[in-house]
């Protein structure tokens, strides 16, 4: 690719932009200094006290102004773009600044006397993406990918095509958010790679022809009818707006079958649920309603903070001053915050129904769904959005980014980028999850078709372990931090069981579209875990095959390596399970048969710390286990008198870190 070629891609987004690119690795969310990716799109006017022009703040410090000065700040403007004064009026009361009908049709927003136009807005937050991607690439931007909803009309196209222009950027094309989310999970790539060629039309209306299939376009035509039709769902639940999509893909084009949605319903709701609950309670307890605006502010960001704890745990904390020596205090459950949400949830899910339907699709025989924007990160959603479509949904990629990713897909395969990378036939390493000690346990073997499925089972390596972390990993070596780690999870709240005892089956699955979902279940008592992951991001075919080099340079060691790790935490199993023993029934052994276990247990210990000789090592544990064979009988006699479970133990233990 010739870099100075590059396109952008940017999500111009309701609440947030973001801006991103592909490279030989793949794609890239840009980010600020801090990390964020999100560019609040916000502008803030501060008037200047001299009467010259006035000063913009945009973005981030904007979003903050806003609490002061919401009359000088300038939010959700594409809830206004490519708008007349007449579609507006339902917008209006929503809205702290005034707007008015202007010339031509716009409806600019008026501050402090000055007039801007939704267009002029929008330009301003695409010249700080524009400089963003600049400073970050290092060299001048000239053309971008924009993406705006399915439902936009010409109108609304063409003036975020107009703000565009006004930033500097030449717009390849406008496409579709959920076209831009499917592309993001690889859907549709291969055919739009096939497909593409010069002649692809630019997208128009409502039913966008993505990237069309063109007579005279050059394909190898190895791949051509490979890819079968294609339906994908896909669920968009941002801050303030739901957005459902269905799509139809097939032979490269990209066909919106039917969308639906509330422009009122989003993560905004369910803080309030959160803040209505404080609100009454505070109330009843101490007969105040909270009024103050700092208090309010206070409150709504208290809210969000409690419903993102509520993704990740169990429970959180609720503490708000009240003043004078007043707090209010408690614990809110996730059931309990779901109990509230749900009804919220169940909107969102009628809609999905109508737009199935619309699409005449029946709900259940979508292929694909996929989760666009930050409130899905929500458990009950992803809960009910499963059971709605009778599918896990798609996960792997971060529901802020996905369309900014997808619009940087769809600009690297206009700009006629290699992004075969990303489209796996075969997976070109072996996957799999570091064991106890660091070793590698490979599910998946480099160079399997997909789609694939592998499972395996393993234990826990304490006594009372109630939680186990899962590493994914990714190589051909034998250690873990020879291989590259795709992500970790935890499988928690496993009832204690001694060690060994629990039955945890992992399974790796690679579907078609080459998503890996790798989940964790506890047999015995049916806990469950998983982590959804798209492995073919950030490795160029370069690096595939110096991974695949090395491996082999490093065989031998890396064997031997391996082998050590498993039989020291055999050693380490098997001595506990001695010295537990012994504590239990060793008063059933003669005396001289406890103290020679006693000093073959510290023995075996030492050599394991200290020994080379894997061989010998290997013998010793073999002697061990004959030596102990007496008390392990003992033992499981007692244990069987107790009603317990005596099933000799396995010592396969993913990496056993976590003890909760
Ligand atoms: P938009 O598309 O409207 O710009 P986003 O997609 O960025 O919005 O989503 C923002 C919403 O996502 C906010 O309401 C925020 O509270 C919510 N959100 C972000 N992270 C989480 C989380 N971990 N759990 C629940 N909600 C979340
Ligand atoms: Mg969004």
């Amino acid at each position: 690719m010739n870099p100075s070629e590059t396109i952008i891609g940017i999500d111009l987004g309701t609440t947030f932009s973001l801006v991103a690119y592909v490279d030989e690795r793949g794609p890239h969310v840009i980010r600020d200094e801090t990390g964020e990716a999100r560019l609040p799109s916000v502008i803030g006017v501060l008037p200047d006290p001299d009467g010259g022009r006035p000063r913009l703040t945009i973005g981030w410090p904007a979003r903050n102004h806003a609490v002061e000065h919401p009359e000088t700040t300038v939010y959700s403007i594409k809830r206004l773009i490519g708008k007349g004064i007449d579609e507006l009026r339902a917008e209006l009361p929503f809205l702290a600044y005034s707007v008015m009908p202007g010339p031509r049709h716009t409806v600019p927003v008026e501050i402090d006397g000055r007039r801007y136009t939704p267009e002029e807005i929008s330009s301003i937050i695409l010249q700080e993406l524009k400089r963003r991607a600049e400073e970050h690439l290092g060299r001048a931007v000239r053309r971008a990918v924009i993406t705006v909803p399915a439902y936009f009309d010409d109108s609304q196209r063409q003036a975020t095509r107009d703000a565009a222009r006004a930033a500097g950027l030449d717009v390849v094309r406008i496409i579709n958010e959920p076209t831009a989310a499917a592309l993001a999970y690889g859907i549709g790539i291969r055919q739009a790679l096939q497909q593409q060629s010069p002649c692809a039309p630019e997208s128009r209306g409502t039913s966008l022809l993505q990237v069309a299939p063109c007579p005279t376009s050059g394909s190898d035509g190895t791949r051509a009818d490979a890819a079968p039709t294609q339906t994908v769902a896909v669920y968009d639940l941002g801050g303030g707006t739901f957005d459902i999509s269905i799509l139809r893909i097939e032979s490269g084009v990209f066909q919106v079958l039917s969308t639906a949605g509330d422009t009122r319903l989003g993560g905004d709701d369910f803080d309030r649920e959160i803040i209505k609950l404080v609100q009454h309670e505070v109330r009843e307890q101490f007969g105040l309603s909270i009024e103050s605006p700092t208090t309010k502010q206070a409150l709504r960001g208290l809210a969000e903070a409690v419903k993102i704890r509520l993704s990740e745990q169990d429970a959180a904390r609720i503490e708000l001053d009240l003043g004078q020596d007043r707090l209010y205090r408690r614990q809110i459950g996730r059931d309990e915050f779901e109990r509230l949400c749900d009804p919220l949830v169940a909107r969102t899910i009628a809609l999905c129904r109508s737009a199935a339907e619309d699409a005449g699709l029946a709900i259940d025989r979508i292929d694909q769904v996929i989760l666009v924007g930050g409130s899905t990160r929500m458990p009950l959603v992803r809960r009910r959005v499963g059971e709605t479509f009778g599918r896990t949904p798609y996960t792997a990629l971060n529901p802020d980014e996905v369309v900014a990713i997808g619009a940087a897909m769809q600009a690297s395969v206009l700009a006629g980028s290699p992004l075969d990378m990303l489209l796996l036939d075969v997976t070109p390493l072996s996957l799999g999850i570091e064991t106890m000690g660091g070793a590698v346990s490979k599910l998946i073997l480099k160079n399997t078709t997909i789609p694939c499925r592998a499972t395996e089972q393993f234990t826990t390596f304490v006594d009372g372990q109630t939680a186990i972390k899962l590493n994914v990993l990714q190589g051909e070596r034998e250690l873990a931090r020879d291989c590259r780690s795709l992500g970790e999870f935890e499988l928690r709240d496993i009832p204690p069981m001694p060690a060994g005892m629990p039955k945890v089956e992992v399974e790796f699955l690679i579907d078609a579209n080459g998503i890996l979902n790798v989940s964790a279940r506890e047999l015995r008592s049916g806990r469950q875990a998983g982590i959804q992951i798209v492995p073919s991001h950030g490795l160029t075919r370069e690096e595939v095959e110096r991974i695949e080099r090395e491996s082999i340079a490093r065989a031998r060691d890396d064997i031997d390596e391996h082998r050590r790790i498993d039989l020291v935490n055999q050693v380490e199993f098997d001595t506990n399970k001695a010295e537990q023993m012994l504590a239990k029934v060793g008063h059933l052994l003669d005396a001289g048969e406890a103290a020679r276990i006693r000093a073959d247990i510290a023995a075996l210990r030492k050599l394991a710390a200290e020994t080379r000789d894997l061989d010998q090592l290997h013998r010793a544990l073999d002697a061990f286990g004959k030596g102990t064979l007496h008390l392990a009988e003992l033992g499981i006699r007692e244990a069987l008198k107790d009603g317990g479970e005596a099933e000799a133990p396995t010592a396969r233990a993913p990496r056993d870190n976590v003890k909760t």
